[in-house]
């Protein structure tokens, strides 16, 4: 064990009332610069060994026991990663990563579980999470997992987009309208993330070409607008009323006239 792991000023646990901050732990030089975890494990035992390991790697880690704690720690804090079980006492760690993924939080998730069937990666990973990994694990293993996602800048820092209840994730390219995720093309996310980025104004078709399409496309002169057809038929996945605009003659626009 290493001097980390016996300082308590390192590892801060979580607060559900909210009524401490990782400054008033002491030793806020360090803790500025250190990587934030977030760990959800209901074992007692395992969250104590894992986050005394993580410690002594010099990582700050919070621990949660149950979703209730994971959700009121992640409404409180920023994390660099959060870590989470899957069995939990009030319900499925997967509902915490759908929550993080809707919620338009870019904070990476891995998950750490004794499911170890194909489908239930598929089913994590599909759920918003980053990474997978199984128990037993080495911790190295564990270890050279988090060095790497915390490798990832563009998913920290990337900002989602956001224009009335469409959401758009540039880092993880994901869509959402509302809660609902919106399963696009490459062609069909970037049209609409450019739109998104220039919410307010008309965009015209020849500019959505140029940025989309590469300069030696020899396919449809219409292309653009069957794009758009489509994306409007995605998004029309809540009912809700069609966000695009055409501007006839011209070209197109999400959001409100800036
Ligand atoms: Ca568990």
């Amino acid at each position: 064990m290493g001097a980390a792991a016996t300082r308590p000023d390192v590892t801060v646990t979580s607060t559900p009332e909210g009524t401490s901050t990782p400054e008033g732990a002491g030793d806020i030089g360090r803790i500025s610069d250190e990587m934030r975890l977030l760990l959800v494990e209901d074992d007692e035992a395992l969250a104590g060994v894992v986050r005394r390991g993580l410690a002594e790697e010099g990582y700050a880690v919070d621990h949660a026991a149950d979703l209730v704690d994971a959700r009121h720690a992640l409404a409180e804090q920023t994390y660099d990663l959060a870590i989470v079980d899957l069995g939990l006492p009030d319900g499925d760690g997967l509902a915490l990563c759908r929550e993080v993924r809707e919620s338009g939080r870019t904070v990476p998730v891995m998950v750490l579980t004794a499911r170890d069937g194909l489908s239930d990666k598929v089913a994590g990973l599909d759920a918003g999470a980053d990474d997978y990994l199984t128990k037993p694990f080495d911790f190295p293993e564990l270890t050279a997992r988090i060095r790497a996602l915390l490798r990832r800048p563009a998913r920290v820092h990337a900002p989602v987009l956001e224009v009335d209840d469409v959401r758009l994730d540039p880092a993880s390219r994901r869509v959402w309208r509302g809660a609902v995720a919106v399963p696009l093309t490459p062609r069909e996310f970037a049209l609409l993330e450019y739109l998104m980025r220039h919410a307010g104004t008309v965009v015209s078709r020849s500019e959505l070409y140029d940025h989309v399409w590469s300069a030696d496309y020899d396919g449809l002169s219409n292309v653009v607008d069957v794009h758009i057809a489509n994306i409007r038929r995605k998004l029309a996945v809540t009912g809700a009323d069609d966000p695009l605009v055409t501007v006839r003659g011209v070209g197109y626009r999400i959001g409100d006239p800036a």
